[in-house]
């Protein structure tokens, strides 16, 4: 696959025991969202720039005789714990590529909102790839599981490797921007969530037939766009004038109270705010850690969101709990 990430030492810090392993994987914004054409197989073509934050859930892979999968925390309630969560599907996944029984008793403590644009599920996905990699002595290259990754979905991919990165095609066609700098955010959370696919399918409905299937190539605009050169230069004045998101008119006519979250963002004093991904999760860009915390407090007390946190973006990988 094009683009994928280096060695497999690279991609993700994992630690094991003998009896289990846990990994901890970060939500992710998109700094960038730009759509083009829809494809023969449904997809859309994207240039994205994906952005890994520091909100993360954690993964635990324990031996077993079956595969079971158990979810606790703040964000877990109403989850799939059968075939309709991406975690098993990675399980099930990883064990047939491998040729290995899928014995495997996965706990996800779940801390990422939920259908929010944040790709939650994709980085459960993730972290059973990692941790069911390494609990099954499989050792497979980076390679290997990027591709199972981009089996699984759009966003798995970039999981493996967080950062910053530039993706294309569905989005699993990855390439880090190595010099990615960290910055700062408040996230403000909805009440709901929205259905990725229904979102898209809205912005093919404005579109009209004709455009949504004739949209440009997005990889020319990413990469003339500036934005990489703003992330790497750590300077959020600069970044801010550059986040977009061909998503959030769709998004605001599916949910149109999120135009009153983004405009109670800028009253707050945000240098940006954008639609995360698919939504509903607004994402506002601070100057530093201390506005994004003021940030966060004032939009939880505006009442424009269910919920606001801070949190930093750009260095979140996979890593290890021990
Ligand atoms: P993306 O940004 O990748 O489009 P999202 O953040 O909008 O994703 P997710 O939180 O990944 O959305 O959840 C989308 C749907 O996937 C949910 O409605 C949920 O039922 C289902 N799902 C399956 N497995 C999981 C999981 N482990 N965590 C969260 N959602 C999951």
């Amino acid at each position: 696959m094009a683009g994928t990430p280096g060695p497999r030492t690279s991609i993700a810090a994992v630690s094991d025991s003998a009896c289990e392993v846990s990994v901890r994987v970060p939500a992710k914004l998109n700094l960038q969202l730009l759509v083009g054409p829809l494809r023969a197989d449904g997809f859309h073509e994207i240039g994205t720039v994906f952005h890994a934050l520091e909100l993360f859930d954690v993964l635990t892979a324990a031996p077993a005789t079956s595969l079971t999968l158990s979810m606790r925390g703040a964000e877990s309630a109403g989850l799939p714990t059968d075939r309709g969560n991406l975690a098993w599907q990675a399980a099930e996944l990883l064990a047939n590529h491998a040729g290995v029984p899928a014995q495997v008793e996965l706990t996800i403590d779940k801390h990422i909102p939920v259908a929010g644009g944040l790709a939650g599920g994709s980085a459960d996905a993730a972290a059973t790839l990692l941790a069911c990699d390494r609990l099954w002595g499989l050792g497979l290259p980076a390679a290997e599981l990027s591709a199972l990754a981009g089996q699984l979905g759009s966003d798995v991919a970039f999981a493996l490797i967080g950062g910053s990165a530039v993706g294309a095609g569905r989005g699993e066609r990855l390439r880090p921007i190595e010099d990615g700098a960290q910055f700062h955010w408040a996230l403000a959370v909805s009440h709901g969530g929205l259905s990725t696919a229904a979102v898209y399918a809205e912005l093919d409905r404005q579109r009209g037939p004709e455009l949504a299937r004739t949209a440009p190539d997005p990889a020319e605009a990413i990469a003339s766009s500036g934005l990489i050169e703003a992330v790497a230069s750590g300077d959020p004045e600069r970044l801010a004038s550059r986040l977009a998101n061909h998503l959030q008119p769709a998004a605001i006519t599916m949910a149109p109270y999120l135009a009153d979250t983004l405009a109670a963002g800028r009253d707050c004093g945000a240098l940006a705010g954008i639609v995360s991904g698919s939504g509903p999760t607004c994402a506002f860009l601070a100057r530093d850690a201390e506005h994004a915390a003021e940030l966060a407090a004032a939009l939880a007390a505006s009442g424009a969101c269910r919920s606001a946190l801070a949190a930093a973006g750009g260095n979140a990988r996979a890593t290890v709990l021990a």
